[in-house]
């Protein structure tokens, strides 16, 4: 057993690749997931502007 290195994931996965170098529990799932969490970030971080912008005219 190996743990992903991925990143934010620590899955823990059998290494059944013949160079036993796998680093991610997989190379689809993982790695898309990786850049849907920061896709969300980006997401987030541009709402927050919007907020407080509002937030700031508002006052
Ligand atoms: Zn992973």
């Amino acid at each position: 057993m190996r743990a992903c290195q991925g990143p934010n994931c620590g899955w823990l996965f059998l290494d059944q690749s013949r160079g036993g170098h796998r680093r991610l529990c997989s190379d689809k799932t993982c790695g898309s997931h990786a850049r849907v969490r920061k896709f969300r970030a980006v997401q987030a971080d541009f709402w927050d502007r919007i907020v407080r912008r509002e937030i700031s005219s508002l006052c």
